[in-house]
């Protein structure tokens, strides 16, 4: 079967590209391996400057104002008049979002995996598809990726527990004795919790980093007992999404913050990017454009402070105080 445009994945990159093409009369097919849409190792923060302000509010969990920043030695409270972070959860956001890429005309169909790509086909256990235009959306671990012999290097690795509970405060933890550059998180849902840790896997071995969110759980006394462990990998080694009839988005494309593991705004903007560049190739891709550019800099910041544990913690240290004394933005460490 032909489709002038076929995307592998169902994440909120792919979801957001369909979405735009079929709202725009384009002849689209999305393939996604799992059997439904939405399930995604993730703790769900969206940021106002991002995604928050643009999706409908039965979508979020909770809103916060408030950002909590604790480093070893300084703690603090940042305020908005604004949510700075929301939460949500990401199968309902994965079904508002296949919905509306459904409703547009978009061919989604599930429990599909592409195996094999050649230069005009796709290969799945479900037969053949060939395609003008091919999506790479297909997540960390892209075949898209590997098919066009992109090179990943920078990957971060991010490991959480869902903690049952009423947790009123969103918290970032930075200690570089812990987790280097990277942090450990309080994201709290309507009833439960998204406690983990996120980390640069040349900085911190996936084990040392799951142990140390486990002493750092302890000391914060919560319990992660019947808990299940969830861990998934965040690729940020940008190095081009269009490849001529081929484009990667998402974290295919390597377009997460290695600084925060932020990955769901940056998927679907290039998702949409994307959509319009395939609808007309002289697309303005600034917007995008602007987000790479702050996406460079969060991996400049991590190889930096990451080469060295003193530069490391002297760095956090002067982040969190800058922030205190507002001399930086949160904006900063935000995709949006
Ligand atoms: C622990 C953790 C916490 C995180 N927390 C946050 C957060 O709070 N906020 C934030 O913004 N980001 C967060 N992220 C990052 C975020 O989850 C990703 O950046 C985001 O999901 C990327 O979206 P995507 O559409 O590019 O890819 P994905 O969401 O990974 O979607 C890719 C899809 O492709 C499908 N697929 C893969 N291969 C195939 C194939 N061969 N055939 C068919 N389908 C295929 C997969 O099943 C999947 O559904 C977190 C990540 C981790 C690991």
């Amino acid at each position: 079967m032909h489709y002038h445009t076929i995307i592998i994945g169902g994440g909120p990159g792919g979801l957001a590209c369909a979405a735009t093409l079929a709202r725009n009369g384009g002849n689209v097919l999305l393939l996604e391996k799992n059997p439904s849409i939405g399930s995604k190792v993730c703790a769900g923060g969206v940021s106002w400057s991002g995604l928050a302000r643009n999706i409908p509010e039965q979508l979020i969990e909770k809103h916060f104002p408030e950002q909590y920043i604790h480093s070893a030695w300084q703690k603090i409270r940042l305020t908005s008049s604004h949510p700075i972070i929301s939460t949500i959860n990401r199968e309902k956001l994965g079904q508002w979002m296949a919905n509306e890429a459904s409703m547009a005309g978009a061919d989604i169909q599930t429990n599909i995996r592409v195996h094999t790509i050649t230069d005009h086909e796709i290969v799945t256990d479900s037969g053949n598809f060939s395609y003008d235009f091919l999506v790479g959306a297909d997540g960390s671990n892209s075949l898209v990726r590997r098919y066009l012999n992109v090179g990943t290097e920078s990957i971060g690795i991010g490991f959480q527990y869902h903690i049952p509970g009423n947790y009123p405060k969103m918290i970032w933890h930075l200690d570089q004795k812990l987790f280097n550059t990277g942090y450990a998180w309080i994201f709290p849902h309507k009833e439960r919790a998204s406690v983990g840790a996120y980390s640069y896997r040349k900085d911190l071995t996936p084990s040392i980093l799951r142990e140390n969110l486990h002493h750092w759980m302890e000391k914060c006394g919560i319990n992660r007992k019947d808990a299940k462990p969830e861990a998934a990998t965040i690729n940020f080694d940008y190095r081009g999404y269009d490849f001529g009839n081929r484009f990667l988005v998402g974290d295919a494309a390597g377009l997460a913050s290695g600084l925060t593991g932020e990955g769901i705004y940056p998927a679907v903007l290039s998702g949409d990017t994307v959509a319009h560049r395939i609808l007309n190739p002289d697309f303005d891709d600034s917007t995008l454009s602007g987000l790479i550019k702050k996406q460079k800099s969060h991996s400049r910041l991590l190889r930096l402070t990451g080469s060295n544990k003193i530069i490391c913690k002297i760095v956090l240290e002067s982040l969190v105080a800058a922030l205190r004394m507002r001399l930086v933005n949160f904006n900063l460490l935000e995709m949006g």
